[in-house]
């Protein structure tokens, strides 16, 4: 199958949105090494599943971020893609690749991303949380939020991951209260990692008129004003540490609503936030929008 359905889902909106701005790039070398013997985590903005193969600016800072990082003894995904009603934790031996997109071209089927499981981690990670029951979960496996970061900051497939789902029914204070239980598996070398994207309006994207989507055009800097300016707003909390805000973000006004129509790729970012220690500083990366209404910003806390 072509991207066309794909395609034609971001298609059709043919506003002009005023262009964002990179802003709050600075040198990782400052926040990379490790602090109290945690490794650091992170927020990706994963964008479309194309970045999973095809090499781009945003793809080209997940893989710099990771060799400037202590390689993990293992990682912790919590995909925008995982929506469950109650909480668990792959515990497989060998997890699947799982394509959960459709109207993508046959190359992106075709990937596999072999890492393996760690179905002790899992039991000792369901262990851990007191906040809610963790349940272990043979059936998932990876899906694209995870898969098509993780296969470019680790192309070697040779680190234990595990995916972390979002009990889609429970507001965003369930999820931060339950990410704060997870930073102790930091100490141990457990890279924990929030795929989603802070500002994700699917239905409102599109391209300026008259530009055709690509791949590459589909990654050109390009944001609706609410779409920035909610960038913008999410940005000044993490760096003011206003998480509570973040977490009450329906009364953030219209533009964030616009930017969050649901919360599926907003809640991993809850998680990541909610494990920043208090000496913790926060770096931005990928800080764009594109298609009009999603942002690729990441960030890094160490
Ligand atoms: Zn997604």
């Amino acid at each position: 199958m072509k991207r066309r359905g794909a395609v034609k889902s971001i298609l059709g909106i043919g506003a002009i949105g005023s262009l964002g701005t990179l802003s709050g790039l600075s040198s990782f070398a400052s926040a990379l090494p490790e602090q109290d013997g945690l490794i650091p985590v992170l927020f990706v903005g994963h964008g479309n599943p194309y970045n999973a193969i095809q090499k781009n600016e945003f793809n080209q800072k997940w893989k710099e971020v990771a060799n400037n990082l202590p390689k993990p003894k293992a990682i912790l995904c919590i995909s925008a893609h995982w929506l469950t009603k109650g909480t668990y934790i792959t515990a497989m031996e060998r997890p699947k690749t799982i394509h959960d997109f459709s109207g993508f071209s046959e190359d992106l089927f075709n990937v596999e991303y072999p890492a393996p499981g760690d179905p002790d981690l899992a039991r000792e990670t369901s262990q851990l949380v007191k906040y809610a029951e963790v349940k272990l979960d043979e059936n998932w496996g990876l899906d694209h939020g995870a898969w098509s970061v993780i296969m470019q900051m680790y192309p070697e497939a040779d680190i234990p991951v595990l995916q972390f789902s979002i009990d889609y029914h429970k507001p965003g204070q369930y999820h931060y209260s339950l990410g704060k239980e997870l930073s102790s598996l930091r100490k141990k070398g457990v890279l924990i990692i929030g795929s989603g994207n802070m500002v994700h309006n699917l239905r409102k994207a599109g391209l300026p008129p008259g530009t055709e989507m690509t791949t590459e055009s589909m990654n050109r800097e390009y944001g609706f004003d609410w779409a920035i300016e909610s960038n913008e707003i999410f940005k000044s909390k993490i760096l003011a540490g206003d998480h509570k805000s973040l977490i009450e973000y329906r009364k953030l006004g219209n533009a964030v609503n616009r930017s969050v129509p649901t919360p599926d790729h907003y809640f991993p970012m809850l998680y990541s936030l909610s494990l920043q220690g208090e000496k913790e500083k926060t770096t931005f990366f990928n800080d764009k929008c594109v298609t009009g209404s999603i942002s690729m910003t990441s960030f890094l806390i160490a």
